[in-house]
């Protein structure tokens, strides 16, 4: 009986296991001694990065959309469905309309959801940009704003770990180039008593918003937004009035984490090394769901999934899985005015961001035209 590779969830993490797998084991998947099918819930598979271009007119959602089938070596089954239950002792997933589908090795990649309904008065009064119909409200929020009050407030956890400060100063960009800035007050709010959790990120942000004209606001962890008197307040104490709010807002896990009990909040918990889902052999986790001490991005996605493709093959050859993520992370900055920065870093070696340029600019935006060959597991 061929053995069932299921990987759950078509995002970047999912898709790039998917198609790294399928080179590794062409033979065993035309012998069919193994198979590979992803199930996901959508047919369109979307660059979620592209989302911090839309609210300033950078890009469009059109633009970051492919059919997910036409992504995937074509070694592998494409399902659409929603899971409804993961159960890990009986080896067996059940869709939302009851469909089971079984597996002998399962890699979890469901990702994270900004959830605004868990921060009282965000759905109704706040801006995100962690959805793409977000980030078109917020575009057209701002294509009729002329001037005021913005504040910009974070929930944690949240993917993206440098979106605070990016969004931020291509605003500040944003405003300047529409004539605005001038005749509004842009006030950065973070939760830790800093710019940003990671220092060097920290050290450089404060310095660039002093040289912007952007106020900051640290220890602010939003609690509740007043949608009447538009304030938002803080779980320390203090509020901020805005005109137009812009928010990260929280985010859990998938819901079918949750409501299969896999792990507190949604996210899994995982061996940071091998992948393996914590008291399995034959689980992995991938992207954003893992509880991994590293940010959610992308990159954690693509660089764990390196590792854990190889842990797969291991297992399947009869190997304890033997290689390990060493937590590798690299993120762009954005920085407005046609220039970024960038940080990466590990679970060991922290971060220092260089001086931003145009070249990293335009790496990244070269990144974001070629990110359909990282999905497809080729760059
Ligand atoms: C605005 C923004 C900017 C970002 N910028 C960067 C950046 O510059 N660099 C970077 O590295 N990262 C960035 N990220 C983060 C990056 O996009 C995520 O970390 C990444 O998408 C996580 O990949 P994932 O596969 O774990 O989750 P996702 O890409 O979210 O994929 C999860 C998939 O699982 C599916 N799914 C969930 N539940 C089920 C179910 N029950 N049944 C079937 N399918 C299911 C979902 O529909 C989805 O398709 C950014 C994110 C945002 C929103």
């Amino acid at each position: 009986m061929a053995k069932k590779i299921v990987i759950l969830g078509g995002g970047v993490a999912g898709t790039i296991v998917a198609n790294q797998l399928a080179r590794k084991i062409p033979g065993e998947l035309r012998s069919r001694e193994v198979s590979i099918t992803q199930i996901g819930n959508t047919e369109t598979h979307t660059y979620q990065p592209g989302w911090l271009y839309i609210p300033f007119d950078l890009s469009r959602p059109e633009d970051l959309k492919r059919p997910q089938r036409s992504l995937l070596d074509p070694s592998i089954a494409f399902v659409q469905d929603t899971i409804a239950k993961i159960d890990v002792k009986s080896q067996k997933l059940t869709s939302k309309e009851g469909k089971e589908y079984s597996y002998d090795i399962l890699v979890i990649a469901t990702g994270s959801v900004p959830r605004p309904d868990l921060t009282p008065g965000l759905a109704e009064a706040g801006h995100w940009f962690h959805t793409e119909e977000g980030s078109i409200k917020l575009r057209d929020a701002l294509r009729t704003f002329t001037g005021g009050r913005i504040v910009i407030a974070m929930g944690v956890p949240h993917k993206c770990p440098v979106a605070p400060v990016e969004v931020t100063l291509m605003l500040d960009d944003y405003l300047r180039k529409r004539g605005l800035r001038e005749k509004s007050e842009i006030t950065y709010t973070y939760p830790v008593g800093a710019v940003h959790t990671i220092p060097a990120v920290a050290k450089w942000g404060a310095q660039t918003f002093d040289e912007r004209g952007i106020k900051y606001e640290t220890f602010f962890n939003m609690k509740e937004v007043d949608t009447k008197n538009k304030v938002v307040h803080s779980m320390e104490g203090s509020q901020v009035p805005f005109d137009l709010l812009i928010t990260i807002p929280q985010h859990r896990g998938a819901q079918v984490i949750l409501d299969s009990g896999l792990g507190e909040g949604g996210w899994i918990p995982t061996n940071k090394e091998t992948l393996q889902m914590e008291g399995t052999d034959n689980v992995f986790v991938v992207g954003d769901t893992t509880n991994l001490p590293v940010s959610k991005a992308g990159s954690t996605a693509h660089f764990s999934a390196d590792v854990l493709v190889e842990n797969v093959v291991d297992l399947l050859t009869g190997h304890k899985p033997s290689h390990k993520y060493d937590g590798k992370v690299f993120c762009f900055i954005e920085t407005g005015r046609n220039q970024a920065s960038y940080i990466s870093f590990n679970y060991t070696t922290p971060p220092v961001p260089p001086t931003p340029t145009t070249m990293v600019h335009w790496m990244k935006i070269s990144y974001n035209k070629m990110y359909w060959l990282t999905s497809r597991g080729i760059l």
